[in-house]
């Protein structure tokens, strides 16, 4: 079983696009179930509206799913019993740091950016932390362990959740699950075995099959797809407005898209109008390109 899990927040890009059309044909191409998501944890940036118009689009493009899980924003209660789970195995601490004593200059940083929780908050004791008066984050310890997995398009992986991550914030200050927490519970409830979805998201894989241990939920099998990027080397984004389908639909059919981007994935050999369900017949992971995509400016124009 595979899944959409869109955010809401705007119209999906042809980013987004190539995502969701890999992940469809993964699982139709074998006759497999598709559910779909809507991630609206963040309710300042996410609207119904988008949601509605986010489905529209991926009917308009024949892209189907077979059911339709709640939302995350109406799930709170369910990720309190698994917030809880993690109480009772000793392994949530409450963390106060703040954003800038996190992401300040003395922070720990790794090469790449990311940042390295260094653990300040877990050996607080009580009084220490009464000292606060505020709400705390919270956050799971992780293991020094590393996590090895076979990407199906990126191939072997590998993270020490210690020294790469740190513990990771589970509950924000304000009450808010994140990310990792919801995904890993509605990914598990609903049965998913495959996760289709942009690079972006490779070193979040092991984050979750961590918690997915913790709760006893299997490993879904991964596939991290290429990003694509704007002719100038950006990678494209809602917020740029890059190609949005709202723009694209004026101009082009469904099966011009879809030719465009399996051309571009590496599924034909030349950019030719294809429907889904057609695409389907011909998929198979081995031929999924696996660096990120540069559209060529004479590509768009084309599109
Ligand atoms: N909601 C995320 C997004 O739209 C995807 C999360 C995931 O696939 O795990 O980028």
């Amino acid at each position: 079983m595979g899944r959409f899990a869109p955010t809401p927040s705007g119209r999906m890009h042809l980013g987004n696009v190539f995502a969701a059309m890999l992940g469809w044909l993964s699982v139709r191409s074998r006759d497999g179930e598709m559910v779909l998501r809507m991630e609206d944890l963040d309710t300042q940036r996410t609207s119904p509206e988008y949601a509605q118009v986010l489905r529209q689009d991926l009917l308009w493009l024949g892209l189907s799913w077979d059911r339709e899980t709640p939302p995350q924003s109406q799930r709170s209660r369910v990720y309190d019993e698994y917030f809880q789970k993690l109480e009772d195995l000793g392994l949530l601490y409450p963390c106060y740091c703040t954003r800038s004593q996190l992401h300040g200059v003395n922070a720990p940083h790794l090469s790449d950016g990311t940042y390295v929780y260094p653990g300040t908050c877990r050996n607080l004791t009580q009084e220490q932390r009464n000292a606060f008066h505020r709400a705390p984050a919270w956050r799971v310890m992780v293991p020094d362990r590393v996590w090895q997995f076979t990407d199906r398009v990126q191939g072997a992986y590998s993270l020490n959740l210690a020294t790469d991550c740190g513990d990771m914030v589970m509950r924000r200050a304000d009450g808010v699950y994140v990310y990792q927490l919801a995904v890993t519970v509605d990914d598990g409830e609903a049965g998913v075995t495959e996760v289709v979805r942009g690079m972006d998201l490779l070193s979040s894989a092991p984050r979750q099959m961590y918690l997915q241990e913790l709760w006893g939920f299997p490993h879904p099998e991964y596939a991290h797809v290429p990003m694509l990027l704007a002719p100038d080397g950006r990678r494209l984004s809602k917020r740029d407005r890059d190609l949005d389908l709202g723009q694209l639909q004026k101009f082009y059919s469904p099966q011009e898209i879809l030719g465009q981007l399996a051309f571009s994935a590496g599924l034909l050999d030349r950019p030719e109008s294809v429907s889904a369900q057609e695409l389907a017949t011909v998929f198979s992971w081995d031929k999924v390109k696996k660096e990120d995509i540069c559209l060529s400016a004479d590509m768009l124009k084309n599109l």
